[in-house]
């Protein structure tokens, strides 16, 4: 059998990986237009699956790792088409074009970075982050630069801003609304905006209008505001990247993703698709979702891996939001639904708040109507990512949350505390 797989992201790289773990006879080819060995790490997922990580080598996904694995990587090579009758696609690269014939083919062609439609995008000094090859020639391009701007808030933006200002810049973050409005509850955004370093200027509530300059970015206009600026820097989200899905004539959905089944296969029989390429069903709702994240890129690679090479496992957690990073000295950890993203599905919900004064840690967990977990962020400035563990491990056995309270509120808490020196109290 002969499996390719297009692209060389969390989603293609898992995929790899467990095909050649579920079927060790199977010729797998893995294309990407990437030229530079990928280190993200994101398919430490899968340890969920297999706590022996050691046969699994997803520490990383270097060329050696994929060679020993017998997966045939191609480089710096696009595939520009195919025939989904015939079977095969269209490649061009640094050997020039050519046909592949696939038996199973996996779609793992990622995001295009959203950037909004405002005057100036186009000039000098705009930029977006997709490859990693990108971000290396990206950081060539800043380092005779000052004052940078990051437009965005989530867990990329908020992780630019970062690595910017390590490096000595002068950074500004424009926020339209708040701190990762889609992941976060109103008042979680407000507790991670108190602990961003000061040398960070942070403009909330902000949109930017236009990008001010000749050939070159001069600055960001907010409005009635003009930030001075010598780049500007997008990381405002990323919309599916369809078009070789398109050219193979595999079924587009209502959000614009690849539309996929609990397997990840597309419409088409023999073409599969995950990560930020792809629209999933809320397995609350079954409404689309758009979910791109690494986590569960990596996820729908591990479930589409083991079906392309033949198996019939079928995952529950592929479609869990699990986002954990440390960012600013704090840890950062979002799972499943929060109020935006329950509210953007119709469900009902209420949140609840919890503080560990003894952490610093707050909490916010999303309660469906019947009271079960259904989503929990933690901001912490350490050991968020074992009470994320406590979440996580709640939401995905459904777990009521009265049964199984995780960290009591702190007046009962307090309660508890004076009668155990008082006695009862009525
Ligand atoms: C700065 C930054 C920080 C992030 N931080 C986090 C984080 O902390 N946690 C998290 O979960 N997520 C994070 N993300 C998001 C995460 O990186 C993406 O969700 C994830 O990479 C998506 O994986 P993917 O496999 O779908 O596609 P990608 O990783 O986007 O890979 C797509 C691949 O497809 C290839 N490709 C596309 N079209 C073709 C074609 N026609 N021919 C050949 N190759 C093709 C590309 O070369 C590439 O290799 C971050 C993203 C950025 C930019």
């Amino acid at each position: 059998m002969k499996i390719v797989i297009v692209g060389y992201g969390p989603g293609g790289a898992t995929a790899a990986v467990t095909a050649r773990l579920f079927n060790s006879k199977s010729e797998i080819t893995l294309i990407t237009e990437e030229t530079l060995e990928s280190h993200r790490k994101p398919g430490a997922s899968m340890a969920l699956e297999f706590p022996d990580t050691s046969g699994l080598n997803i520490e990383d996904w270097s060329f050696d790792t994929l060679s020993e694995k017998r997966v045939e990587l191609i480089t710096g090579t696009q595939v520009t088409g195919g025939n989904s009758k015939s079977k095969e696609i269209h490649i061009e690269g640094p050997s020039g074009k050519k046909n592949l014939q696939y038996d199973q083919l996996l779609l793992a062609t990622g995001g295009i970075p959203a950037v909004p439609d405002i005057p100036g995008t186009d000039l000098e000094g705009v930029f977006t982050i997709q490859t990693i090859a990108d971000t290396s020639a990206i950081g060539n391009q800043l380092s005779g630069m000052q004052s940078l701007v990051v437009v965005g808030a989530g867990f990329s933006g908020l992780e630019t801003a970062e690595r910017l200002l390590s490096l000595g810049k002068d950074v500004h973050l424009v926020v339209r609304s708040r701190l990762m409005r889609k992941q976060l509850e109103e008042s979680m955004s407000v507790e991670l905006q108190s602990r961003l370093p000061t040398q960070l200027n942070v403009h909330v509530g902000k949109s930017p209008t236009s990008v001010a300059g000749n050939e070159h970015v001069e600055g960001i206009v907010l409005g009635d505001e003009t930030i001075a600026a010598d780049a500007v820097l997008f990381m405002t989200g990323v919309r599916p990247n369809i078009e070789l899905a398109e050219k193979l004539g595999v079924k587009i959905g209502k959000l614009g993703g690849i539309v996929v089944d609990d397997l990840m296969k597309t419409s088409i029989d023999s073409i599969f698709a995950v990560g930020d390429c792809v629209e999933m069903k809320d397995s609350l709702t079954g409404k689309p979702l758009l979910l791109p994240i690494g986590s569960t890129a990596a996820r729908a690679g591990r479930q589409a891996g083991v079906t392309i090479a033949g198996g019939s496992k079928k995952y529950d957690d592929t479609l869990r939001r699990l986002q954990y990073d440390r960012i600013f000295d704090t840890d950062i950890v979002v799972i499943g639904h929060s109020s935006t993203t329950a509210n953007e599905s119709g469900l009902k919900f209420s949140v609840q708040y919890f503080e560990d004064p003894t952490e610093f840690a707050k909490v916010a967990l999303v309660t469906s109507e019947s009271g079960q977990l259904i989503g929990g962020q933690v901001i912490a400035p350490r050991m968020g990512a074992r009470l994320g563990y406590e979440i996580l491990e709640r939401v995905e056995s459904g777990a009521i949350l009265k049964e199984r309270p995780l960290l009591k509120p702190r007046h009962a808490r307090l309660r508890e505390y004076l009668e155990s020196t008082f006695g009862p109290i009525q």
